[in-house]
């Protein structure tokens, strides 16, 4: 991890001395118009003052950053990660079993021992927060190597999946998903996540023959344990029927879109009495029917910000492989058709890509999430709202991050291009800051990959 301090050295004036960025168009997250020829004035790692210059003086002393042309956004969130898969062919045996060409514990381990670089990749990318909505227990060392080190975004965890059903090929040492079909069982898998403090529990709710997993009597110990604790209850539940009993049950947040009918007028009067929050994940059937068809076109933000490796799995795609064409699945139209109604309906959106699942990288995931979310109805301004605000809303620490304003952590992206224009311009980045740090992603890039060669 020698890399990490040599970026620190480079970096650390940056948070005893003032900052100011001058000149930006300033996009704050919160919906309000952007403020052209703006100054941000950057104070011991948190936004001291923003707003048009001539109404912010830069303090004496400061380290004055001319970003004129530039625009500036808060650093974004992706709602929905798993750190323990690679985004690779080899990370979902259960999805397909390649198992013989690469060992699950080999890929397990790879991911593990990339972790300082995965997190990284995040920064590079712009994303100076992420919520891991589940994985095996030691996602709460995740989360404490993220805290440790400086260029790492913020990192928001679940422990191991509650399920109704656990794939066989994911059994193992320290499993990702449980079985909790009884209420006395999920208790017990509860309480050993409580002593780590995890910031949601995660309930994996799969169709099976006949049943509705979402009213089983484990689904409401285990929110009503979670709840007991002020823990978030976050349901994996892609189905109408299933998702609407979680919610029923007291789930708070929906990890993903609803792909299998449209949203209903009762429907949304629920989700959005309960302040429910809809995390979209548009893109990751997307990103499985990709590597599986054995065709997959990296996209170059891919490259640029992406792991090589895992990239370089996707062309070993073989050709017993499923052929999908995820342009032509009905899913995706109703999950397009339902993300405006949810929007319409005023519930808060958090933009998550899933990534880490089978061609969705970590990092590049949530920057073509953004672009899907465009391509569903929602305006650029909507997009970033639901990738800062959205998901800072989701971790519970809206209070701290999430948009621009004074008092707030100093977590923002400095963009070549205007994102209000063309969403893709969000992979313009030129500059992030975390807690006040400025990091270049080029040298961060660059770093990784001295590392990764090694
Ligand atoms: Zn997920």
């Amino acid at each position: 991890m020698l890399y990490l301090l040599g970026l620190v050295l480079a970096s650390g004036a940056a948070v005893a001395q003032p900052v100011a960025l001058v000149g930006a168009t300033v996009i704050d997250g919160t919906g309000a118009s952007p403020v052209p020829d703006a100054v941000i004035v950057v104070r011991g790692g948190r936004i001291d003052a923003l707003g048009p210059r001539g109404e912010v003086q830069v303090p004496q002393g400061a380290r004055r950053i001319g970003v004129h042309g530039k625009w500036i956004i808060p650093g974004l969130i992706d709602a929905h990660i798993h750190f323990f898969q690679s985004g690779g062919l080899y990370t979902r045996p259960d999805a397909i079993d390649l198992r013989e060409v690469r060992p699950y514990g080999e890929e397990r381990q790879r991911i593990r021992d990339r972790l300082p670089q995965t997190l990284a990749r995040y920064i590079a990318s712009g994303i100076t927060a992420v919520a891991d909505l589940g994985g095996p227990m030691w996602n709460f060392e995740v989360r404490e190597l993220a805290a440790s080190l400086d260029v790492a975004p913020h990192v928001a965890v679940a422990g191991p999946l509650l399920a109704n059903y656990v794939p066989l090929e994911l059994v193992g040492p320290d499993p990702p998903i449980l079985l909790s079909t009884n209420a006395e069982r999920v208790q017990r898998q509860i309480a050993s996540q409580f002593e780590h403090a995890p910031d949601f529990i995660k309930l994996w709710l799969i169709p099976r023959a006949g049943a509705a997993p979402g009213r089983a009597d484990w689904v409401h110990a285990a929110v009503d344990a979670a709840s007991e604790a002020g823990v978030p209850v976050v349901a994996h539940a892609t189905r109408y029927d299933i998702a609407r009993d979680a919610v029923q049950a007291g789930a708070g947040v929906l990890a993903h879109s609803i792909d299998d009918r449209l949203v209903d007028a009762p429907l949304l009067e629920m989700l959005r009495e309960r302040e429910v929050i809809y995390i979209t994940t548009l893109v990751v059937m997307e990103g499985y029917a990709r590597v599986l068809s054995g065709e997959a076109q990296p996209l170059d933000h891919e490259l640029r910000f992406g792991d090589p490796e895992v990239i370089a799995t996707w062309g070993e795609a073989p050709h017993r492989a499923p052929r999908v064409a995820w342009g032509e699945d009905e899913r995706r139209e109703i999950m397009y058709e339902n993300l405006r109604r949810v929007h319409a309906a005023g519930i808060t959106i958090a933009a998550g890509s899933d990534a880490g699942n089978i061609g969705t990288l970590h990092g590049p995931g949530l920057h073509l999430e953004l672009e899907r979310m465009v391509e569903a109805g929602l305006t650029e301004a909507e997009v970033i709202a639901a990738a800062t605000r959205g998901g800072a809303r989701l971790m519970g620490r809206e209070h701290e991050i999430g948009t621009l304003e004074p008092g707030k952590q100093a977590d923002l992206v400095v963009l070549g291009g205007d994102p209000l224009r063309d969403i893709r311009h969000t992979r313009q980045i030129e500059w992030v800051m975390k807690g006040g740090r400025l990091l270049d992603p080029q040298e961060i890039l660059s770093v990784i990959d001295r590392e990764q060669e090694r």
